[in-house]
């Protein structure tokens, strides 16, 4: 079959990219037709030079001051041309952006099958994450084919009323992604040389806690409480010191720069490319993080996790307890940092916890579904 993937943003890419490999591996009884939409046209660049996938069609679409409804009238116009011009065999999406519900919908329109990596994740509201939870359910009606990341996503999925043999169990592929870095990428000399460079500023007696915030939702006092936070933490640890890669969106921006720019030991730096963060994320003690996928990775890392949200789609880090919630309460932020920053043996009981994401084959689980959609999953 010919395959079209389509996306738009970094977390996308990331996710997305293990899936173009695995079809290149293999030699023509699968082919692609990658088709980005640029939603986020810096953060998607840096990713896809660094995982080695190009673009066969690039949409550009990103606009200055663009709205959500401007951006998403936009793809569903012009992806839908692109697929009536390429007439793939299937459709994968993926997740929840804006990018996914667009091209489900353009590829029902032109009545081409739509498969949905990382499909069943959901929060009980459908008004968080906005607009993301609406964007997957949205997806999950228009697609075909369900790859449900974990068998809490499948049980989702049945509760909806999709039907099982729609469904495929096959772990999460930011593993896959995040197995090629740390054993492909990481490993090369010309690599370390240029990560040991480039952060040459940490200090090696500090212990490093990285952050990262960008959610629709916590714009606002959100973001400001969890700020003020991260500034009580580093008055009271001297032994740490904070990076944090602001996201390009200037709402997420304005806030960390006003309430922590003045800190010597908080480093506001800008997004970076994905092999310096699963760099940065293994040498991390502690994460704090909005990040859907940041709290898939980090327990493959044993590096703890604080999510900076009110409710998530991904209980099973929870439930593992390699993720703890924390919202934006700044008081329960400091207290669970301090917890772990100060109590080894809270601390060691969350390193080594399996990672409930996957074991790093989903790419391949998937392209084998799409060889023989009737065969048996390894
Ligand atoms: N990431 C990155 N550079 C950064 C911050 C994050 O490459 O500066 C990676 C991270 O490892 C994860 C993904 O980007 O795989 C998460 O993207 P984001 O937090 O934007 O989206 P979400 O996962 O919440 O959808």
């Amino acid at each position: 079959p010919h395959v079209m993937l389509i996306f738009g943003t970094r977390p996308e890419a990331i996710k997305m990219a293990p899936i173009v490999r695995a079809i290149e591996q293999s030699e023509g009884a699968v082919t692609s037709h990658v088709l980005v939409t640029a939603q986020h046209r810096h953060m998607l660049d840096q990713v896809m030079g660094i995982l080695e996938v190009t673009a066969d069609a690039d949409l550009d679409l990103m606009k200055p001051s663009q709205s959500l409804a401007g951006y998403t009238a936009l793809a569903l116009e012009r992806v839908t041309e692109h697929i009536a011009e390429v007439r793939p065999d299937m459709v994968l999406v993926h997740g929840d952006t804006s990018t996914a519900m667009a091209s489900a919908l353009g590829a029902f329109y032109n009545h081409v099958p739509v498969g949905h990596v990382e499909a069943g994740l959901r929060t009980a509201t459908l008004n968080s994450p906005f607009p993301e939870e609406a964007n997957r359910r949205i997806v999950t009606r228009l697609a075909s084919t369900h790859f449900a990341p974990t068998e809490q996503a499948r049980a989702n999925l049945l509760a909806e009323g999709v039907s099982p043999s729609d469904v495929l169990v096959t772990g999460n592929t930011v593993i896959d992604s995040l197995h090629w870095v740390k054993n492909e990428l990481l490993p090369r000399p010309e690599v370390a040389a240029r990560l040991a460079e480039r952060y040459g500023f940490l200090d090696p007696g500090k212990r490093l806690v990285l952050v990262t915030n960008h959610r629709r939702e916590n714009f606002g006092t959100g973001m400001e409480r969890v700020f003020t936070a991260l500034r009580r933490l580093v008055e009271r640890f001297p032994d740490i010191e904070i990076v944090f890669p602001v996201h390009l969106n200037p709402q997420a921006r304005e806030p960390a720069m006003r309430l922590l720019g003045d800190l010597p030991t908080v480093h506001l730096i800008e997004p970076v490319e994905y092999v310096d963060f699963v760099h940065l994320m293994a040498r991390a003690h502690l994460i704090i993080t909005d990040s859907g996928g940041v709290q898939e990775e980090a327990p493959s890392l044993d590096v703890p996790v604080l999510v900076t949200r009110e409710t998530t789609e991904r209980p099973e880090a929870v439930e593992a307890g390699t993720a703890l919630l924390v919202g934006v309460n700044g008081d329960l932020l400091v207290s669970e940092a301090s917890r772990l920053l100060s109590d080894e043996a809270a601390y060691a009981h969350i390193v080594g916890l399996r990672n409930p994401y996957g074991d790093g084959l989903a790419a391949p689980r998937i392209v084998n579904h799409l060889l023989d959609p009737n065969g048996v999953t390894p």
